[in-house]
Parts: structure tokens; C-alpha cells; sequence
């Protein structure tokens, strides 16, 4: 009896550490809002990625048939260029990211990465071309180590440090009680809003993928964390030449984008670089002159707290 419940316990624990997993991929899968309707066509061919060129073709959209987020949507994400994607709250932003990965089909229109309809290629050579750093960074009940490493499970320890060296995050994970090793996740260290945004940025640099998605990634961030953050990117996607999406409510963040594209109302209301949306006078110029106001304020009133 005794020797039987060694293995019946070891069994038990992995059963939980399975168990465990699976609760995780389900929180994963319901952030990234999955769809499983959504299947490989049975000829599906692997992506052949060359410059890395996005294009939504007459795209109309919609979470419920009947509610259209997009109608006729024709947009082109040049090949390893920095764009922006902006617009008001609730206009589409990322429903674009959704719409690649594929974790719902357009109903009308096509979308294209370098001439491939997503819809003819399998989805997992889909799914491995695109990094996103996306809001809400999903941790695993693991140690730091490997929450970095799950952005490529073959990399050795010395690549996740360089990875976190690069995403500003390596200081910090040496003052946690274990180091790399630290338990992170639900059952262990909580870490900040702005910590697991370094951490996805340190996963995304160890994927490397061709296509660069950062769904709101640096929001989370102080200011000055921020600028340093996104310099960095900055340089890796121009030293790389990696097409690079950044959905942003702040355009102080991407006023410096090769192109801003504006969505309203299911369609690109203007696109152009910030000094051609500038302008132009419209929306951009609208939205830019109304945070420029508050930022301006809130600066402000840091100045009076300071003196006083
Ligand atoms: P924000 O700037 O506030 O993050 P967004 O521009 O990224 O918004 P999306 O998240 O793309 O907007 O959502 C577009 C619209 O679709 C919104 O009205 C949203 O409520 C709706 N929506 C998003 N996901 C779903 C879903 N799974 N089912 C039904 N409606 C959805």
C-alpha cells in the first residue's frame, strides 16, 4: 500500500500541474477571445513570409452579423515600417489584431500578408508571425525564467537575460526573492502592471517574429519608463526592419510612426505621417490638440505639487 501511494501522489501532483496548465491556456484563450470555428483549410499551406506587407482588402466585419464594426475596410500596413492604428474608444483597433490571428473570420473582403490570404495558410504558421504585446499580459503559475522563455521554449537562460536586459526588466527580476527563479502568477509573486508589460516585451524579443503587434503595451508604464521602453523598440524594429502595429490611445506615443492610420466609424477616416495629419486639421489634429491640453495640465499641476 505504502509504495503504492508514491507514484498515486507523484501522479496527483502532476495531474494538478496539468490541471494547472490547462486553467492557464483557459485564461489565455479567453482574454485572446478564441473562436474554434475558425479551422485549417485541409490544403492549408504554410505563410511564406518575404517583406512582410499587411493588407486589409474591402474588409466588413462584424461580432454579430447584423452590427457591423467594419464595413469596406481597405487598409494597407506597409512591409517593415512602424504604423500606428488610433481612433476613438470602441472604433475597431483591436478587432484588427483579432481579424489577423484569425480568431474570427471576415464575412465579407479579404486580409493579405504578403499576397496570402490568411484564410489559405495554416494557422499555426499564422499565429508564429505575429508577436503581440497585448494589454493584459497573461502569466503563467511558473517561475519568471520560464514565463520569459515561453516566448521561445528552445532558448537558453543567457538569451532570456539578454531578452530582459533588453525589455528594462533585468534589475528588477534580480531584486525578487529568487532572482530568475521566483515563483510569479496567481499562486505566486504578484508583479506590477508595468512589470508584466516589460516581461511580454522581453517574450516578444526572445519570439522575434517578423510581425510586431503592441496592443496598448506600454500604458501601463511611467513616463519615463516609457520613453526608455520605446526606445528600445524603437531601435530593434529599425535595426531588424520589422513590421511593427501599434494600437494607442496616447499619441504622444506614436507621434513618431512612419504612418498613423485613423479608423471612425468601421473605415480609415485619414491616414499620413503626424505632421501631414497635423495639417490637415482633422480628427488626429483633433484628438492630438485635446491630450496635448490635458498632458500639458497634468504637468502642470506635477510643477505645483513640487513647489508646494
Ligand atoms: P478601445 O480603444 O476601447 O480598446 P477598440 O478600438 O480596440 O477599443 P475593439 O476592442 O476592437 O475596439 O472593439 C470594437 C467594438 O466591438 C466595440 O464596440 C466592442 O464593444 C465590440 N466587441 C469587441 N469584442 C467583442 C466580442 N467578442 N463580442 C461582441 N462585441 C465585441
Amino acid at each position: 500500500v505504502f509504495q503504492l501511494s508514491v507514484p498515486l501522489n507523484f501522479l496527483g501532483s502532476v495531474y494538478r500541474e496539468l490541471r494547472q496548465s490547462l486553467l492557464d491556456m483557459e485564461t489565455l484563450f479567453n482574454l485572446q477571445k478564441v473562436n474554434v470555428a475558425v479551422k485549417d483549410k485541409p490544403d492549408a499551406k504554410p505563410l511564406l513570409l518575404s517583406s512582410g506587407e499587411i493588407k486589409f482588402e474591402n474588409v466588413t466585419f462584424g461580432y454579430r452579423p447584423n452590427r457591423p464594426i467594419f464595413k469596406n475596410l481597405n487598409l494597407t500596413i506597409p512591409a517593415g515600417k512602424k504604423v500606428a492604428i488610433v481612433g476613438p474608444s470602441g472604433c475597431g483597433k483591436s478587432t484588427i489584431l483579432r481579424l489577423l490571428f484569425r480568431y474570427y473570420d471576415t464575412q465579407e473582403g479579404r486580409i493579405l500578408i504578403d499576397g496570402q490570404d490568411i484564410r489559405d495558410v495554416s494557422l499555426e504558421s499564422l499565429r508564429k508571425a505575429i508577436g503581440v504585446v497585448p494589454q493584459d499580459t497573461p502569466l503563467f503559475n511558473d517561475t519568471i525564467g520560464h514565463n520569459i522563455r515561453y516566448g521561445n521554449l528552445e532558448a537558453s537562460h543567457d538569451q532570456v537575460i539578454e531578452a530582459a536586459k533588453r525589455a528594462n526588466i533585468h534589475e528588477t527580476i534580480n531584486h525578487f526573492p529568487d532572482g530568475y527563479l521566483t515563483m510569479v502568477g496567481e499562486r505566486g509573486m504578484m508583479i506590477s502592471g508595468g512589470e508584466k508589460q516589460r516581461l511580454a516585451i522581453s517574450r516578444l524579443i526572445l519570439k522575434d517574429p517578423p510581425l510586431l503587434f503592441f496592443d496598448e503595451a506600454t500604458s501601463a508604464l511611467d513616463t519615463h519608463t516609457e520613453q526608455s521602453l520605446l526606445s528600445h523598440i524603437n531601435s530593434i524594429i529599425k535595426e531588424r526592419k520589422r513590421t511593427s502595429v501599434f494600437i494607442a490611445h496616447r499619441l504622444r506615443t506614436i507621434y513618431d510612426s512612419d504612418l498613423i492610420i485613423v479608423l471612425k466609424g468601421g473605415s480609415v477616416a485619414e491616414s499620413g505621417t503626424h505632421e501631414q495629419l497635423v495639417d490637415r486639421a482633422g480628427l488626429y489634429s483633433e484628438l492630438w490638440s485635446a491630450q496635448e491640453t490635458l498632458f500639458a495640465d497634468a504637468e502642470e499641476e506635477k510643477e505645483v505639487a513640487g513647489d508646494a
